[in-house]
């Protein structure tokens, strides 16, 4: 006979994280979940599932259940909902705006984001007005101009390092009973907790730090509210449009959780270290860090943020294009890739990415500081920008 295991509520989320999906499952017993191939699920001679609501692995599969589950908690949100890949997340609730509707988006957020914003659209006779959500005042006026039905938000946001103030929009969304989506990638539910400050969804490309490894495609989105509209077309849209995280994904997803909290911690410790150096740098122009002091938005940041700022930044090198794609070729110990999150750090030239007309600097290097040994990062940057 098995014994039940009392449950973990009131464990702080390190705590959760550090036994994410092991442990809570009384019928295994297994410190480390198995990996949920099946995608079909048996029903009993009267024709009920034998696990109720398992049926097929598109619309259940305890591995997500369980990974939504802590997500969630994580989130101080009420439902989750793992999908294919960032994108595929915020593909199903952009979708969630009704043709004839009307979507407010921050300006100069996520190259792909902004492409399929544009696109869906454009092509859904969606009014789509792109503003800057740093600036308060003119994105309420905005507001009262669009009178939107959807407020995207990315904070903070990827690669200029915005920060929106999340409470004073959602005063704005509840007003109008418009959906606000915020996308907190670039901070991780452990520094920032959009639903807790008022936002109706709040969306992460898995992907990045949540997963952590640079190893797997992954979304999630979680909400306050899993009675709402919005909540329920995301919801129908992920079973029947299809867009599920696989198995193994999720088995690697939930690996990668366990460690969320000391990794978040080292490279918020390593970014701010790294940030406080290059504003320093004789050869750097501008660092966008809202950890740094003089960060338009820092003491907003700071009371939105716990724990820290992210592992995301972005530094205008002094010259040219080919000054800041030299850095980027001296560079030793940081890889020269895209994306963010990962345990090794990542320098990118977004220009080169989103090209003329795009109001990306040349000379901007978006960095993704991961958790190496904090100085080794500060001396391969020097080293880089030295021999500019
Ligand atoms: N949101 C942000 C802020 C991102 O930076 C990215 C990718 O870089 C995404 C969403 C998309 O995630 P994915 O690549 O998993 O589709």
């Amino acid at each position: 006979m098995s014994k039940s295991l009392r449950p973990n509520a009131g464990l702080h989320p390190d705590s959760l994280l550090a036994h994410a999906g092991g442990g809570f499952d009384p019928a295994t017993g297994a410190v480390v979940p198995p990996i949920q191939t099946a995608t079909t699920f048996v029903r009993d001679e009267d024709y009920e599932p034998i696990l109720a609501g398992h049926i097929y692995s598109r619309d259940s599969n305890t591995l997500y259940q369980k990974t939504e589950k802590l997500i969630a908690t994580l989130e101080e949100g009420e439902q989750s909902r793992l999908f294919a890949s960032g994108m595929a997340a915020i593909a199903a609730i952009i979708r969630s705006v009704k043709p004839g509707g009307t979507l407010l988006a921050q300006s100069g957020i996520y190259w792909g984001t902004t492409l399929f914003l544009r696109k869906h659209c454009a092509r859904n006779n969606i009014a789509l007005v792109e503003a800057d959500a740093s600036d308060l005042e003119a994105f309420r006026d905005e507001f009262s101009i669009t009178q939107p039905d959807m407020v995207w938000l990315e904070v903070p946001s990827n690669p200029f390092l915005k920060v929106a103030d999340i409470p004073e929009i959602s005063k704005l969304c509840k007003r109008r009973n418009a959906v606000l989506t915020v996308d907190a990638t670039a901070a991780t539910p452990l520094i920032l907790k959009p639903l807790a400050l008022g936002a109706d969804l709040v969306v992460h490309a898995a992907t990045k730090a949540l997963n952590g490894h640079s190893d797997l495609l992954g979304g999630v989105v979680t909400t306050a509210d899993p009675s709402s509209e919005s909540w329920t077309f995301i919801c129908d849209e992920r079973t029947n449009a299809g867009a599920v995280l696989g198995s193994f994904e999720t088995w690697l997803l939930l690996r990668g959780l366990r460690t969320l909290a000391l990794r978040v911690e080292r490279m918020n410790a390593n970014a701010l270290h790294l940030a406080n150096f290059l504003e320093t740098h004789s050869n750097v122009e501008t660092v966008l860090y809202p950890g740094l002091a003089g960060h338009p938005q820092h003491d907003l940041a700071k009371s939105q943020m716990t724990g820290g700022y992210g592992s995301l930044m972005s530094v205008l090198v002094k010259g040219s294009k080919g000054s800041a794609l030299k850095v980027a070729g001296n560079l030793d110990v940081f890889q020269r890739a895209t994306s963010l999150g990962g345990t090794e750090s990542l320098v990118e030239h977004r220009y080169t990415i989103e090209g003329e007309g795009s109001g990306i600097p040349e000379n901007l290097l978006r960095l993704s500081i991961g958790i190496e040994h904090g100085p080794d990062l500060v001396a391969d940057m020097d080293q880089a920008l030295t021999s500019l």
